[in-house]
């Protein structure tokens, strides 16, 4: 099920290019057997460069496509040298231009080192032209001949498109940003784990997912699900260990999915993947996948219409979607609960929006449940087992960390008892 790597880059490339004629290439590549097949992809009238060192870039304008394949290897862990080579990148490409970098990340040291090269690369701005001027993130894919042929999950390329940003001050640049940096913090996520329970960052832990996906009906070995909102991996790999499902990792968080890809790494499933995308840029084949699912995800998915339509199109003509969701209830919303939803930036629906969208988008056999009582369970006996083992957990996490869930899962319940916050499932049909 795979092509060799630089075709799959070149294929991504023409992807985000969306039919754009290519004129200008230039590739960056030590390796030279490497940079002829990036040529050979790039076919016949396409003017491509080839270089062995990113220094060469000086001299270089008007791209329509920069890559730079394993050309970082020595710099990654030098800002300094990341910043000439991102400041040249973005001289020798157009407005519009595509960068690719791909690092094959498997032998380094730092098993987080995906999670900081996508907040470098994502973060950074620059004049040019007198233009606030950056790299758009597409995604961290995964090269696969390297997953299929090698067990090898590390193996990275990051597409991004050069724009003109907004000035920003001081605030989170991205919405990536924004998660990593609040919510999905190293800590924040390994806290959030040890009250869930491994490898969940959702509530119920293993056993609660496996009855939310058991919701499918019969799920068979080698069928295919997009899973969206993966976080550190734990759905994805039940269903691949449980039921034999190949599946398609995605999250917008690089700390989210640095772990997720650590554990695959040394799980070696190669019933999953992963990519550090935004589920409303991806660009999914269409009717390709007989499962959409995705867990507690979709309130920090400001446009539901939008993300729905794009389920529809990637689903199989009879393929299912299953979502579970944090939404909003039908109480009053009190101040406390409104100023709990900006600041995490959330975006909750009730059953019945969720229901209409559904409906407009062109899904059959809707279902919807309000799992709201269940959640309200759930809360109480994670609540009780911090409390329960209140040293073990500040033999891990500091007293803030503590207080911060104790706090937060008491709140949480008060939300409940107004009718302000829910949990709510979602189950649907693409018809034939
Ligand atoms: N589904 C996982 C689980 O059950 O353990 C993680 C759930 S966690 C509460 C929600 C996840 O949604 C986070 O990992 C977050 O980064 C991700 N997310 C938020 N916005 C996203 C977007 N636009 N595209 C993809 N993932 C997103």
């Amino acid at each position: 099920a795979s092509m060799s790597a630089e075709r799959q880059i070149v294929s991504t490339v023409r992807g985000l290019l969306d039919g754009h004629r290519v004129a200008t290439v230039a590739v960056v590549s030590v390796d030279d057997q490497a940079a002829k097949k990036f040529v050979e992809a790039l076919g016949e009238d396409v003017n491509v460069s080839t270089h062995n060192d990113v220094e060469q870039l000086a001299g270089l304008s008007d791209l329509d496509i920069l890559i730079a394949n394993k050309a970082l290897s020595k710099n990654v862990n030098h800002p300094e040298k990341l910043d000439e080579f991102v400041k040249s990148a973005l001289k020798a490409v157009r407005f519009g231009g595509v960068v690719i970098v791909r690092e094959d990340l498997k032998d380094a040291q730092d098993g987080k080192q995906v999670a900081r090269l996508t907040d470098y690369f994502d973060v950074f701005r620059v004049a040019v032209d007198g233009k606030n001027t950056g790299l758009e993130l597409y995604a961290v894919e995964e090269v696969e001949d390297s997953l299929y042929a090698h067990q090898n999950w590390l193996d990275f390329y990051w597409s991004f498109t050069k724009k003109e940003f907004p000035q920003t001050t001081g605030e989170n640049v991205t919405f990536r940003d924004f998660l990593d940096k609040t919510q999905y913090t190293d800590t924040g996520i390994y806290a959030y784990e040890w009250i869930f329970g491994d490898n969940f960052i959702s509530p119920g832990g293993y056993e609660e997912n496996l009855k939310v996906i058991k919701r499918f009906g019969d799920l068979r070995a080698g069928q295919t699900m997009l899973d969206i909102g993966v976080g550190i991996g734990g759905g994805a790999r039940q269903v691949a260990n449980e039921f034999g499902v190949h599946v398609k990792g995605i999250d917008l968080s690089s700390n989210m999915l640095a772990v997720a890809l650590e554990r695959v790494q040394k799980e070696k499933d190669a019933r999953v993947r992963y990519s550090i995308t935004d589920a409303l840029v991806y660009k999914f084949v269409p009717n390709s996948f007989d499962y959409v699912f995705s867990r507690d995800c979709i309130q920090h998915i400001p446009d539901t219409e939008l993300l729905f339509s794009r389920i529809y199109d990637s689903l199989k003509p009879g393929g299912k979607v299953l979502i579970t969701m944090y939404g909003c209830g039908y109480g009053e919303l009190s101040e406390k609960f409104k100023a709990y939803v900006a600041q995490r930036h959330y975006f909750l629906k009730n059953l019945k929006q969720i229901e209409e969208i559904a409906k407009k988008t062109g899904f059959t056999n809707i279902y919807t449940e309000n799992l709201t009582g269940r959640f309200k369970e759930i809360l109480g006996e994670e609540r009780s087992r911090v409390e329960d083992n209140k040293e073990e957990f500040l033999s891990k996490f500091s007293q803030k960390e503590y207080d911060s869930l104790v706090r937060g899962w008491g709140d949480k319940l008060g939300y409940i008892a107004d009718d302000n916050h829910n949990w709510n499932l979602f189950l649907a049909e693409k018809p034939f």
